[in-house]
C-alpha cells in the first residue's frame, strides 16, 4: 500500500470517529494525525506530540482499533509514534505556501477544520478543492446552483435584486461547497477580493476586536471586500452585538454594490431572535433552498467521486450505497470512502455483504444527543460541586469557575444562545454568559491546565 492509500484509509477512520466525538475533541486529538503503516498486523499512527499519544492510547485506542479492524480483519494492534511533520506529499492543487500552526496548538479553528484543514487560504478563507466542476447539479439544488453561478458571471452589473443571495438547506447537502465554489471562481476569474467566514468566526473576530480595541480594523477588513460570504448564519441567533455589527457591514457593502452571500440551515423567517431589520434585508435578495437529492442523483454523485478518486467501484455497490444513505451527501461520501478503504486494506474489493457490514455503523448509530442538563451535571461532577450551586446565585469562587465552564460548554457543544445560557444557569443576564464564554475561551489559550480540564470534561460528556 502506498502513502496515498494510507491517507484514504485514515480519512475513513477519522470520518467515523468524527461521528461519535464532539467537534472540540476531534479537533484536539485527531488533527495532525496520519496512518503510516499497516504491515504485519500492526497499524502505526503518527501523532504530533506526547500528550496526544498518551491520550489516544488511553482513551481512543479501542475505538480506533475497532474501526480499523472493521476495515481489515488483519490488523491486530495500533501503535502511536510521535512525529511533528507529516511526510512530504505533493498536493494536486497548487496553492500558496502556507504557515503551519505549531503542532501543540491544541484547539484548531473549527472553520479550518470544517473546510479540510490546511489547504485553506488564511486570507480569503477559501479551500481550492471546492469548485463548480466537482459540484453535481440536480433538481434538488439547481436553483441555488444557478443563482450562485449567476454571481460569477454578472458581478459588474448593478442589479441588486439578487443581493444578498441566501442559500438554505440541511446538514451535508452542499451549502459550504457551493459558497466556496463561488468564492474560488470569482477570485480566479474575476480577480476580486473575497472573504469567506463562518458566522462563528465572524463573531469570534468581533469579540476579540472589541476586547483588543481594534474594531476599526475589523470594520475595515470586512468593508474592503468585493464579495463577502458568511456561512451558517443561523448561529447569529441570539448574538445581538454581532447582529448589529453585521447589519452595518451589510449596509456598507450593499450600498457599494458589493455582493453578499449567506447560508443557513433554515430560511430567514425560521431563525429565532434574528433582528427584524436583518431578516428583511435577507429576504430582500434572492432566496434559494437545497433539498435532498433523489436516488439517481446520489448515484451520479458517487460516480463522480469515484472518478475524481480514480477508482472503479462496481455499480452494484454504488447502487447499494445510494439506496441506503439518503439524507446527507457528506455521509454518502463517507460511506464510499469506507468501502474504498476496506478495499485498500484487504486488497480485495468488498462484495455486497461486506459493504453492508461496513455501512452498518453509519446507518445505525445516531450522533450522541447532548442536553444542557447533562453538561451542567458533568461539569458539577468533575469539579465536585453541587449542581444546584452552579444554578443558584452563588458567588463563591469555587463555583464561579465551573459555572463559567458550564456556560462555555453550552455554547461550544450545543450552540446555545447567550440568553438561554444565562437563563439556564441561574437566571443571569445574557451579558454574563457572553463574558463567561469569552473569558474561558481566552484563558484556555494560555492556561494549559484549564484547557486539559475542559478536554477531560468534554471527553466524559461524549464517552461515558
Ligand atoms: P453543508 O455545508 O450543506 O453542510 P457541505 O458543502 O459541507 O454541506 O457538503 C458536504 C460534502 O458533500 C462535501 O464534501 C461536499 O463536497 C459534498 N457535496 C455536497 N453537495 C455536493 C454536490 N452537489 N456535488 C458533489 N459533492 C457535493
Ligand atoms: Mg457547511
Amino acid at each position: 500500500m502506498n502513502e496515498l492509500n494510507y491517507e484514504e484509509v485514515w480519512k475513513a477512520v477519522l470520518a467515523e470517529i468524527e461521528l461519535n466525538v464532539s467537534k472540540a475533541n476531534f479537533a484536539t486529538w485527531f488533527q495532525n494525525t496520519s496512518l503510516l503503516d499497516t504491515r504485519d498486523g500492526s497499524a502505526v499512527v503518527r501523532v504530533p506530540n506526547a500528550f496526544t499519544k498518551e491520550w489516544l492510547e488511553n482513551k481512543y485506542n479501542k475505538a480506533i482499533l475497532k474501526i480499523l479492524r472493521n476495515l481489515s480483519g488483519d490488523i491486530k494492534e495500533v501503535r502511536y509514534t510521535i512525529a511533528t511533520e507529516a511526510p512530504q506529499r505533493h498536493s494536486s492543487t497548487p496553492s500558496k505556501p502556507r504557515k503551519r500552526p505549531s503542532s501543540d496548538q491544541v484547539v484548531a479553528s473549527e472553520q479550518q477544520l470544517e473546510l479540510g484543514g490546511f489547504e485553506v487560504d488564511p486570507e480569503t478563507g477559501l479551500n481550492p478543492k471546492y469548485t463548480f466542476d466537482s459540484f453535481i447539479v440536480g433538481s434538488f439544488n439547481e436553483l441555488a446552483h444557478a443563482a450562485a453561478l449567476a454571481i460569477t458571471k454578472g458581478l459588474g452589473n448593478s442589479d441588486q435584486s439578487y443581493n444578498p443571495l441566501f442559500i438554505y438547506g440541511g446538514v451535508g447537502l452542499g451549502k459550504t461547497h457551493l459558497l466556496q465554489a463561488v468564492g474560488n471562481d470569482v477570485v480566479r476569474n474575476l480577480g476580486l477580493k473575497v472573504k469567506y467566514v463562518t458566522s462563528e468566526r465572524f463573531t469570534n473576530e468581533l469579540i476579540s476586536a472589541i476586547s483588543n480595541q481594534t474594531t476599526e480594523r475589523f470594520k475595515e477588513e470586512y468593508r474592503k471586500v468585493d464579495v463577502l460570504i458568511i456561512d451558517d448564519i443561523q448561529f447569529l441567533a441570539g448574538k445581538e452585538r454581532t447582529q448589529e455589527e453585521f447589519f452595518h457591514t451589510f449596509n456598507a457593502l450593499y450600498e457599494k454594490n458589493k455582493r453578499i452571500i449567506l447560508s443557513s440551515d433554515r430560511p430567514p423567517k425560521a431563525i429565532p431572535t434574528l433582528e427584524e431589520r436583518l431578516r428583511s434585508r435577507f429576504e430582500g435578495g434572492m432566496i434559494a433552498d437545497i433539498s435532498e437529492p433523489d436516488q439517481e442523483t446520489r448515484l451520479t454523485i458517487l460516480k463522480s467521486k469515484c472518478l475524481s478518486k480514480q477508482v472503479v467501484v462496481p455499480e452494484e455497490i454504488l447502487n447499494y450505497i445510494s439506496q441506503t444513505i439518503q439524507k446527507n451527501i457528506r455521509e454518502l461520501e463517507g460511506a464510499l470512502n469506507r468501502v474504498i478503504a476496506n478495499w485498500r486494506l484487504t486488497g480485495s474489493l468488498p462484495n455486497i455483504e461486506t459493504s453492508k457490514q461496513l455501512l452498518n455503523t453509519i446507518v445505525n448509530t445516531p450522533k450522541k444527543n447532548l442536553t444542557a442538563k447533562q453538561i451542567i451535571k458533568c461539569v458539577a461532577d468533575f469539579y465536585d460541586v453541587q449542581e444546584k450551586d452552579l444554578i443558584r446565585k452563588n458567588r463563591r469562587q469555587e463555583v464561579v469557575k465551573p459555572r463559567q465552564i458550564a456556560m462555555y460548554l453550552l455554547r461550544t457543544e450545543l450552540k446555545s444562545s447567550f440568553p438561554f445560557i444565562g437563563q439556564r444557569l441561574g437566571g443571569r443576564d445574557h451579558t454574563t454568559a457572553i463574558h463567561a464564554c469569552e473569558k474561558i475561551s481566552q484563558q484556555i489559550k494560555t492556561n494549559s491546565t484549564l484547557s486539559d480540564e475542559i478536554k477531560l470534561v468534554v471527553d466524559k460528556l461524549y464517552n461515558e
